[in-house]
């Protein structure tokens, strides 16, 4: 059965689209050996991070947060749909589908191979300021990953054009709030649910790698676009999250990935929910 979170009156249902192959080659500003201890050591630096979506279903809506990978990067990911099935959920009935931001991982599975839309009938739910930076013109001074990533945005959006809501600071829609946390990406979001009795926190790419970032906050990974605002950024968020006792969901949080950020010391620590 697909591991759920219940805060307050909200359910929250992970649903994986599969497993990551990455590298601790990726990460910036720690030893390799320390980094090979926190993740419990690697072959040479290569481990795998789940790649994890969720589903609430509330006030007769069907959501899901992110889209998954589909096809186009490993072939251990884009299961979201027949895992979604699994769950009992057709893809047809998802009615929004809230991103966190517009990364290949978490959108190329909005569409099939073809470019047909895996979920024809959902809204897309986002930042503003994510959708401006990936539907803008190249600039002449972007870096490549960058102009290649916003190419594929238009691939991804292309059959939702018509049923994207972007969401604005402060803007409460269908009950969750964005929290910008950029850095990874311009308008990388968390999405704060209001739950009666708690609060709830999709954090998206807060943390890739939750065995280093949780308790090394300032450790980045070049998968940012700036790294620097994305550490100021993920400290923000986990500072929020232990202080409010948001339960968190994180698109790469190892399994369950659900649980709550707590401070230990001068550091952060996660407590897995279940
Ligand atoms: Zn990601």
């Amino acid at each position: 059965m697909a591991p759920s979170m219940r805060v307050g009156d909200v359910e929250v249902q992970g649903l994986a689209d599969g497993i990551l192959k990455t590298s601790l080659d990726l990460v910036i500003g720690m030893e390799r050996a320390e980094a090979d201890k926190l993740v419990g050591g690697t072959d040479n630096g290569s481990l795998y991070i789940p790649v994890n979506n969720f589903l609430i279903r509330r006030a007769g809506k069907t959501i899901l947060i992110d889209a998954g990978a589909g096809n186009t990067m490993q072939p251990t990911l884009g299961r979201l749909p027949a895992n979604l099935r699994a769950a009992g959920v057709d893809p047809t009935a998802v009615t929004h589908i809230v991103m966190t931001h517009l990364h290949p991982d978490h959108a190329n599975g909005l569409v099939d191979d073809a470019g047909k839309p895996h979920y024809p009938n959902a809204e897309i739910v986002l930042h503003q300021t994510e959708a401006d930076f990936w539907m803008k013109p190249d600039g002449a001074n972007d870096p490549d990953r960058v102009k290649g990533n916003r190419a594929r945005t238009a691939i991804n959006l292309k059959p939702y054009l018509g049923r994207l809501r972007r969401v604005r600071d402060g803007e409460d829609y269908l009950g969750f709030t964005p929290v910008l946390a950029p850095g990874h990406t311009p308008g990388h979001t968390c999405w704060l649910l209001a739950a009666r009795g708690g609060g709830f926190m999709a954090f998206g790419d807060v943390v890739h790698l939750s065995a280093i970032q949780i308790s090394h906050p300032d450790t980045a990974l070049t998968y940012d676009l700036d790294k620097d605002q994305a550490i100021k950024s993920r400290k923000r968020i986990l500072d929020m999250a232990a202080t409010e006792r948001l339960g968190i969901a994180g698109a790469h949080v190892n399994a369950p990935g659900f649980g709550y950020v707590v401070r230990k010391g001068p550091r952060f620590s996660f407590e897995p929910a279940g």
